[in-house]
C-alpha cells in the first residue's frame, strides 16, 4: 500500500510518501519512497522532494494554498523527471495518514477519517486554534484531489498521552473549569514518544509491559513523557505545547502570574503576551541570538557568550530537572530515552543534562555517547543502573503504519 504521509501547517506542507503493509510493518520492511517539504504556501514556494536514490530537488512554485500544493506535488511525482516508478498517477496513492495536532478527550487512538471524525477534529478547534484548522486544510485537499473512496487516516498528536491518570492530567484550578472548558493537560508528540518507546523494546526485547522509562523529544518543540509499563503516566507539555521544557522559542514552564505582569509592564494583550512565550522566548529570548541549538554551540565554543551559556545551562537543568520528577512520580524507571533533532544530534546536550545524575543510578558511557549520533544505541556506562539511549524519531513512519492498521482494521498499540 502506498502511503502518503501529510503534515500540513499553516504554511507548509512535509510530506512522505511510504509503501508498507501489514507484512512489511512485521518485518520492518517499509519503502521510502520520497519525502520533503514545501514552504512558503500562499505566495511563491519552495518545493523541496528527495525521491529514494535520486538527488534532492528544490522548485518554486506560486501555490495559493494546501490544495493547489498537494497537486503540484502528485504532477511531479507523476511526471518522469521524479524518478519515482510506483506512482503513475494519482490512483497509486492508497492512502492518506493525517499528523493531526490536537485530539482532545475525543479521540485515544488513530482514526479512519469520516465526517463524523472530521466533525470531532472540528470539535477541538478550540484546543488548536493554531493547528487543527490546517491539518484539516490537509484533510479536505487530500479528499478534493484523491476522491472520498481513498481512505485517510487522522494520527493525533495527543491520543498516546490518553492514558494519563487524572492526578497527572488535572491542574489545581476551580474542577468546573475542567468541566466547562476541558481545561486540563493533554501533552503532544505522543507519535514521537510512542515509537522510541517502541524501538526501545525492539532493541532490548521487552514486552510492552516491561516498559518503564522516561523518553524526552528535544527538538525544535521539547517535552518529557513517564512511561510505565508501556503506557504514557505524565508528560511535560499541557493543554497546550507552551508548558514545561524550555524550547527553541518557548519559554516552558513559568510562575502564571508573570502572564499579567508582562501585560501590565509592557503594555500587551493577552495574545500578545501568548506570542511572546510562544515565538519569542526559550533559547531564543535567553540568548536574544538563535533558537537553534547547534549555533548555540558553536557560538558558545568560539566566544564563550554568556547569555548563549545560560540559555544551555537552562535549556539542561530543566530537563534534569523533569527526568528526577518523573522518575519520582513514576516510581522509576530503566531507562532514559533522547529523541529529536538535539537529542539524537548533540552528546554534548546529553552529556550535560545526565551530568550529576549518578545519585540516580544514571552514568554515560562518554565514548559511546559520542559515537552515537544520528542513530540508535545505548549510551549509559555498563556500571550504570538507569540506562540512557539516543533513539532517532520517526513520526512518518509510525504514522504510515497506523494508517495501514487502521484501514484493515487491525488493532495498534496505542
Ligand atoms: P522539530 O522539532 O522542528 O522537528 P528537530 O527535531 O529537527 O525540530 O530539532 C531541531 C533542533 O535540533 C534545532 O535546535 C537544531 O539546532 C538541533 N540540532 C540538529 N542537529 C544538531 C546537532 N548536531 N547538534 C546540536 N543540535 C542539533
Amino acid at each position: 500500500m502506498n502511503v502518503l504521509v501529510v503534515n500540513s501547517g499553516s504554511s507548509s506542507l512535509k510530506f512522505q510518501l511510504i509503501a508498507t503493509d501489514l507484512e512489511r510493518i512485521e518485518q520492518q520492511q517499509d519503502d521510502r519512497i520520497c519525502r520533503g517539504e514545501i514552504e512558503g504556501i500562499g505566495g511563491q514556494a519552495i518545493v523541496r522532494i528527495q525521491a529514494r536514490s535520486q538527488p534532492a530537488q528544490t522548485f518554486t512554485a506560486s501555490l495559493a494554498d494546501v490544495a493547489p500544493a498537494l497537486q503540484y506535488l502528485i504532477r511531479y511525482l507523476t511526471s518522469d523527471r521524479s524518478g519515482v516508478s510506483e506512482i503513475r498517477s494519482a490512483a497509486d496513492v492508497h492512502a492518506v495518514g493525517h499528523r493531526v495536532v490536537h485530539g482532545g478527550e475525543l479521540f485515544e487512538q488513530s482514526a479512519l477519517i469520516d465526517d463524523q471524525v472530521l466533525k470531532g477534529i472540528e470539535d477541538c478547534i478550540d484546543l488548536a486554534p493554531l493547528h487543527n484548522p490546517n491539518n484539516i486544510k490537509g484533510i479536505l485537499a487530500a479528499r478534493e484531489l484523491f476522491g472520498q473512496a481513498v481512505p485517510q487516516v487522522a494520527v493525533f498528536d495527543t491520543a498516546f498521552h490518553h492514558s494519563l491518570p487524572e492526578q497527572s492530567y488535572l491542574y489545581a484550578l476551580p474542577y468546573h473549569l475542567y468541566r466547562r472548558h476541558r481545561i486540563r493537560r493533554y501533552g503532544f508528540h505522543g507519535t514521537s514518544h510512542r515509537y522510541v518507546a517502541f524501538r526501545y523494546r525492539a532493541l532490548r526485547g521487552l514486552t510492552r509491559e516491561q516498559t518503564h522509562i522516561i523518553t524526552l523529544h528535544l527538538g525544535n518543540g521539547c517535552s518529557a513523557a513517564a512511561l510505565r509499563a508501556g503506557s504514557s503516566v505524565d508528560t511535560s507539555m499541557g493543554m497546550t505545547p507552551l508548558e514545561g521544557l524550555v524550547m527553541g522559542t518557548r519559554s516552558g514552564d513559568l510562575d502564571p502570574a508573570i502572564v499579567n505582569v508582562i501585560a501590565r509592564k509592557e503594555g500587551l494583550s493577552p495574545s500578545e503576551v501568548d506570542a511572546l512565550l510562544n515565538t519569542q522566548s526559550g533559547l531564543l529570548g535567553i540568548s536574544g541570538l538563535t533558537n537553534d541549538m547547534r549555533e548555540l554551540q558553536a557560538e558558545l565554543k568560539e566566544h564563550d557568550d554568556r547569555r548563549v551559556r545560560l540559555a544551555i545551562d537552562i535549556f539542561c537543568h530543566r530537563a534534569r530537572k523533569y527526568i528526577g520528577a518523573f522518575l519520582a512520580s513514576m516510581g522509576g524507571a530503566d531507562a532514559v530515552i533522547f529523541t529529536g533533532g538535539i537529542g539524537e544530534n548533540s552528546p554534548d546536550i546529553r552529556a550535560r543534562i545526565c551530568s550529576g545524575m549518578e545519585w540516580a543510578g544514571l552514568l554515560l558511557d562518554a565514548a559511546k555517547n559520542r559515537g552515537t549520533v544520528g542513530r540508535e544505541g545505548k549510551i549509559s556506562d555498563d556500571h550504570s543502573t538507569l540506562l540512557a539511549y539516543a533513539i532517532p524519531t520517526d513520526e512518518e513512519l509510525l504514522i504510515a503504519r497506523d494508517t495501514v492498521r487502521v484501514i484493515l482494521g487491525e488493532p495498534h498499540p496505542s
